[in-house]
């Protein structure tokens, strides 16, 4: 009989093992984390959640009953610190579980201000876990002075959150522009115009060269010599892949958990899904932080842990809420070197990253009909010619027939 153990309660150990029973698999399973709750969705944290608009029980992915129901040992409030793979066990505290298959959906850690940079100052926040967010609500208070540290999606989306509950917002980032690691300038430019527009005072190629404060962060001095006064300190610096306990069991790590098209890292035993892990793609390998992602590698290891030799197929696509605009991403822009805009008008726009005459990727800004027309385009492998798409008078849809 097969017994599972899932190290990782988060978006891709809830897919695995929901995954697992709805299949019809009938050993048993664990699933250890080590937050406190059950799996639940991260893309509200900065969202709808931080806003008041979503209520706690409706993060949760399943209820606490679902898991009892289907016969999972959900352990939470537990770490796993080591991994026997000559023995096949795990040890989590006292306790030591067997597995005849092992999951890792470590997921990805926060990189965290050095605490020589003022980084353990209290009310420096990181974007990360719900308990995360429920230690930062209580600064969201109107007129509070928020200094945001990275212009990356979240720190993106939790400087809109401030700003629309009416906090005055500095944005820093080290980089040349927001967004430089994720996308084209054409984005990063209609991002920065839209903060603008709703107070936000971003600063690019400044990084932080030390947060002021005692105990408490009272400021920040930045690299450009100036001094900004600050009620708290949101850091959206990056994540890291949790790999320590794979690389101390000896795994391959090649960027995350090295894995096969299968989701098998270098142990025929132990497989990996989300955050943590990289596959191959498209003749390279890459490693997403996305839920669709999380979901679909995890559905695919459950499914070849019963034995579907499944190669996984990653479709990404991405979505980020800032105010009232909704980006949608599909494909990945990575070698990217000339993008094509479609402009509706002022809100809603599309920006087509193509590498020669191949289409990569495609940013949608409130522009769905794009978005879907792409996605379908880049998963089929269909290439349009960039002078027809930004050419109005296209109808999107009819290129998905040529
Ligand atoms: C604020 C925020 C907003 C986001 N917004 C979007 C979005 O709009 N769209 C989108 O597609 N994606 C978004 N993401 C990314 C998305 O949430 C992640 O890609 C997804 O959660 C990855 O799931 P995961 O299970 O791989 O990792 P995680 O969700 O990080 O879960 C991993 C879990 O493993 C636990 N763990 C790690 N090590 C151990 C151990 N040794 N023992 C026990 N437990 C352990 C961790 O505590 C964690 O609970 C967002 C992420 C954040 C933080």
């Amino acid at each position: 009989m097969k017994n599972v153990v899932v190290i990782g309660a988060g978006q891709a150990g809830c897919s695995v093992v929901t995954r697992l029973r709805g299949n019809g698999f009938d050993g048993s399973i664990t699933l250890i984390g080590e937050e406190p709750v059950v799996p639940y969705q991260r893309p509200p944290l900065s969202k709808k959640y931080l806003q008041g608009e979503m209520e706690r029980p409706r993060l949760f992915l399943r209820p606490e009953k679902y898991y009892f129901d289907n016969n999972i040992d959900i352990r939470l409030n537990q770490t796993v610190t080591a991994i026997d793979r000559d023995n096949r066990t795990v040890r989590c505290g006292e306790n030591t579980h067997s597995y005849t298959d092992l999951v890792l959906a470590t997921g990805a850690k926060p990189h965290r201000l050095p605490r020589a940079s003022g980084g353990e100052l209290q009310n420096v926040f990181c974007v990360r876990t719900l308990k995360d967010i429920d230690q930062m609500k209580p600064a969201f208070r109107p007129g509070a002075r928020l200094l945001v540290i990275g212009g990356g999606y979240i720190g993106l989306e939790a400087a809109a959150v401030a700003a629309k509950t009416g906090l005055k917002v500095t944005l820093v980032e080290m980089a040349e522009r927001i967004l430089q690691r994720v996308a084209a300038k054409e984005s990063s430019d209609y991002f920065r115009s839209l903060h603008k527009g709703h107070g936000v005072d971003i600063r690019e190629g400044v990084g932080v060269t030390r947060l002021l404060g005692d105990t408490q962060v009272t400021g920040a001095l930045l690299s450009d010599g100036s001094k900004l006064e600050a009620d708290f300190v949101i850091s959206g610096i990056g994540v890291a892949p949790a790999t320590k306990l794979a690389e101390d069991a000896g795994l391959a790590i090649e960027n995350g958990v090295r894995v096969d098209e299968f989701g098998r890292t270098s142990d025929a035993n132990i497989w990996a899904a989300g955050d943590c892990a990289s596959f191959p793609y498209q003749g390279s390998r890459v490693r997403l932080e996305s839920v669709p992602n999380a979901i679909d590698q995890s559905e695919c290891v459950a499914d070849n842990v019963m034995g579907a030799e499944k190669e996984y197929e990653a479709k990404p696509w991405f979505w980020s809420d800032q105010y009232d605009v909704k980006l949608q991403i599909a494909g990945l822009n990575q070698g990217y070197d000339r993008v094509v805009s479609r402009t509706t008008d002022n809100v809603s726009k599309s920006f087509w990253y193509y590498q020669g005459e191949r289409l990569l990727a495609v940013d949608a800004l409130n522009a769905p009909r794009d978005y879907m027309v792409a996605k379908r385009l880049i998963e089929s492998g269909k290439s349009p010619v960039p002078e027809l798409v930004s050419n109005l008078e296209t109808n999107l849809k009819a290129l998905l027939q040529t």
